[in-house]
């Protein structure tokens, strides 16, 4: 029996229909919490909150569409009466070298991976301050923390993520609400099939653990991010890459 450390608290997780998000949305219940699983993928996320039972419901969301997120976050407190753990994790990834990208596929990572997240920490705010106090976990990556020759796009998303968590955790600490990003490196889940074979095989073997990262092992950092004993913790990076940004 796993001890209950989120009960009575309701958690959001963006792109929680498949992979890492996935992960995140399970574990979170698995804690006791309330998850609000929001995504595009409509059939995956209802078959996921079908699974999980009455503590779980899906919204339809688009996280680059600020009325979309003033919709989950009404839904979410309409249903649970409250909201205390925000986790933006939707994200796309498309490599490409500079001169290769265009200016519509640049557009395209930011509008979900970097105005996604600041417009679900700007929408999260009101209902947290109302809660008395809150988590909200960023999902940005290693290539939040280092630079990938050929994905200019994301790399910048995910600095992006990196550097605006650490001006909301000062923003909102006086609201008792706390705001960290975590670091993802090679995660087995759909995203990777956007590399070459080649290229997550040289990731894996550039990994000091030798071995790819599964989603449950970022939901357990997102997890401890999300609880209590975390408490004292606002503005940092966990990464989680088996060693590889070392
Ligand atoms: P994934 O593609 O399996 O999942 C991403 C989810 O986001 C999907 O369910 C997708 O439908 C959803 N999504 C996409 N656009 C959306 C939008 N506009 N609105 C709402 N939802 C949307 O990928 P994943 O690996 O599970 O990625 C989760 C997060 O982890 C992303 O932020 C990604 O950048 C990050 N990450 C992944 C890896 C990896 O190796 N897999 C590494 C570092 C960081």
């Amino acid at each position: 029996m796993t001890i209950q450390i989120l009960e009575g608290r309701t958690a959001l997780v963006t792109g929680g229909a498949r992979g890492i998000g996935a992960a995140i949305v399970r574990r979170l219940h698995d804690l006791g919490a309330g998850v609000v699983i929001t995504d595009l993928l409509d059939a995956e996320g209802e078959a996921l909150a079908a699974a999980l039972g009455q503590r779980a419901l899906f919204v339809h969301h688009d996280v680059g569409d600020e009325a979309a997120w003033q919709a989950a976050v009404a839904a979410a407190v309409e249903r649970f009466g409250a909201l205390h753990v925000l986790v933006n994790n939707a994200g796309v990834y498309q490599p490409g070298a500079v001169e290769d990208t265009s200016v519509a596929t640049f557009e395209w990572m930011v509008r979900v991976n970097q105005t996604g997240t600041f417009l679900g920490m700007k929408h999260v705010l009101a209902p947290m301050k109302a809660a008395g106090g809150g988590s909200i976990v960023n999902i940005s990556s290693i290539a939040g923390m280092v630079g990938f020759p050929g994905a200019c796009a994301y790399v910048g998303t995910k600095w992006a993520v990196r550097g605006m968590t650490k001006t909301a955790a000062v923003e909102f600490a006086p609201h008792r609400i706390r705001v960290n990003s975590v670091h993802p490196g090679f995660i087995d889940t759909p995203m990777l099939a956007g590399n070459s074979d080649e290229a997550n095989a040289a990731g894996i073997a550039a990994t000091p653990l030798k071995r790819v990262g599964q989603p449950d092992d970022i939901a357990a950092a997102v997890a401890y991010l999300a609880a209590d004993g975390a408490s004292f913790i606002t503005g940092t990076e966990l990464v989680v890459d088996g060693g590889y940004v070392l």
